[in-house]
């Protein structure tokens, strides 16, 4: 990793790396909204939604940072050394991420960086999409009757040809959660079965989750390929696997549709300034 540091100077501002959650803007926190106000440049990511960039006051600087998976590696450096820039000459700086910094979210590699050139920061949480979708989905990811575990795991790395654990993640008591999985679902798949995890096993993938566009493809672990294949599906896509996906029917609760209804008709502070915008 690139460390960028510039020797005899002391940045004036301060970094706030920052989790957006994962879609819904009521599930900003109430100190990520404050920091978002006060802030005077934000850099976020592609995954940061609309309805949270429209609370960037107008007198912020917004850059887009955004990144997919696949194209990773090549910015990161790039926003490392932006991040350091913007801390020299700004005071209050926002690294605005989607879900959780921690999470998928190369927040410790950022604040390495930050570390390495003394510049000041602190971290805000967010809603990682895990607990997001779970509760959009109506797929609790632990249960004491099914799932006694969960694991969050990125199918990116397989990608990256990193060995995957797969005797450590058949485990049919355990549910996994897959990020950035869906183009490696067959791998996937064949990975767990081989491994003895039921091909019969429920699995979900939602796209969008705990937004007006959110969608569920429900099926079985040996057809996740298939269920990943779907062209009506859209990025981004969580999977879980496991036999709390089976609980999804009778806890089912969010209706994107009503969603819709509600963001078009303003009804919160948050949704009042943002529609104000
Ligand atoms: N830091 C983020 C994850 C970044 S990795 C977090 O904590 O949520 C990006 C992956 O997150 C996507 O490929 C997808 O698998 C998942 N993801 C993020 N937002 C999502 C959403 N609204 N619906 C479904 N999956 C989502």
């Amino acid at each position: 990793m690139e460390l960028v540091s510039m020797p005899g100077q002391q940045a004036k501002g301060k970094v706030w790396l920052v989790g957006a959650g994962p879609g819904d803007v009521e599930l900003l926190t109430l100190k990520a909204y404050r920091i978002l106000k006060n802030a005077d440049a934000v850099l976020y990511d592609a995954l940061v939604s609309q309805d949270i960039l429209d609370l960037i006051p107008d007198s912020a600087e917004k850059i887009a940072v955004g990144k997919r998976a696949g194209k990773h590696s090549a910015a990161q450096g790039d926003i490392n050394q932006l991040l350091v820039t913007k801390a020299f000459t700004r005071n209050n700086v926002v690294r605005l991420k989607g879900g959780d910094p921690f999470i998928f979210g190369r927040g410790g590699e950022e604040l390495q960086t930050l570390v390495a050139a003394d510049i000041v920061f602190e971290v805000v949480p967010g809603i990682t999409a895990a607990s997001g979708t779970s509760a959009y989905a109506g797929i609790p990811l632990t249960h004491r009757d099914y799932a006694q575990g969960v694991t969050f795991i990125t199918g990116h790395c397989q990608l990256a040809s990193r060995p995957m654990d797969w005797q450590g993640y058949a485990n049919a008591n355990n549910t996994l959660v897959v990020y950035m999985g869906i183009l490696s679902a067959n791998i996937i798949s064949e990975g767990l079965i081989n491994a003895g995890r039921s091909p019969e096993t429920p699995v979900a993938i939602v796209s969008n989750a705990t937004t007006s566009s959110q969608q569920r493809f429900m099926g079985k672990l040996g057809e996740l390929a298939q269920l990943a294949a779907d062209p009506a599906l859209q990025m981004p896509a969580l999977m879980i696997i496991g036999e709390v996906v089976a609980l999804a029917d009778s806890l089912n609760w969010f209706d994107p549709v009503t969603a819709q209804q509600k963001t078009a008709q303003p009804q919160t502070d948050l949704d009042i300034a943002a529609k104000a915008r």
